[in-house]
């Protein structure tokens, strides 16, 4: 079977440079009943995220007397995919709920709040690959408007290497495709990294340019995150 080619003439299928980031798309509130929401969308990836709390939890033996936790659901809808994905939770999907909540967790003052949970929400209603990342951004974004204390937003991107080139934000098409691909999550203020998944094989100078790459990226999420937050408080 012959392999179809990823990238033609130094540009990916979808017309961007191997360092482009897809259109990228936030909106805060995007959700009423929720203590602070968001939805970001990288291309045809859309996530919704809300925040719910900090409130107190229940039942009592979930609470740990000196800290506050938080619990995050990542969800794909059935119709987020070509082919419909069978409802409820998966390994797959548990396991992104899990690391979600590992990139999330360390930007928290959890410590200030004793008994209680933030309960944090991502749905992803349309899936074009790099999904984990992209809600993410939107469980931080949502974090942030819903005040709870944060140390730092978290950006999020992923990055690969196609047809041996390294690109930033993989498509659907390119996910599946990939040679390697990465998953970065990170507090840029901070300069902690807070999520860190690869698959494939990759050199040493690779890797190391790869997080380059997605340290680059995650600055330009992270001043999107910053203005949209901003422009919120303005009224804008
Ligand atoms: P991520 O979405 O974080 O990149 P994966 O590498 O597991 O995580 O998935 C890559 C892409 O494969 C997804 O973004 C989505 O486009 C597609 N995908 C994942 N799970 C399914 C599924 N159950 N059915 C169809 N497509 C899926």
């Amino acid at each position: 079977m012959k392999e179809e080619k990823l990238l033609i003439d130094g540009k990916r299928l979808d017309g961007r440079s191997p360092e482009q980031l897809r259109e990228i798309q936030m909106k805060l509130s995007a959700v009423n009943r929720a203590n602070g929401s968001a939805e970001v969308k990288f291309g045809k990836t859309t996530a919704v995220a809300s925040v719910h709390g900090p409130r107190a939890l229940y039942p009592r033996f979930l609470q740990e007397s000196d800290t506050g936790i938080l619990r995050v659901r990542y969800n794909m809808a059935p119709f987020s995919v070509v082919d419909r994905k069978s409802p409820g939770p998966d390994r797959r999907s548990t396991e992104i709920s899990k690391v979600t909540r590992l990139a999330l967790e360390p930007t928290i003052f959890l410590e200030d709040f004793p008994k209680v949970t933030i309960d944090g929400f991502v749905e992803i209603i349309e899936a074009d690959g790099s999904t984990r990342v992209t809600g993410i951004n939107a469980l931080s974004l949502s974090l942030a408007s819903a005040g709870v204390p944060m140390k730092d937003l978290v950006a999020s991107c992923s990055v690969g290497k196609i047809d041996g080139t390294l690109i930033v934000d993989l498509n659907g098409k390119e996910d599946n495709n990939s040679e390697a691909d990465m998953a970065v999550a990170m507090l840029p203020n901070k300069g902690l990294i807070s999520l860190l998944q690869m698959d494939g094989a990759l050199t040493k100078e690779e890797i190391l340019k790869l997080l380059q790459l997605a340290k680059e990226s995650c600055m330009q999420i992270y001043e999107m995150q910053k203005k949209i937050l901003k422009d919120s408080y303005k009224g804008e």
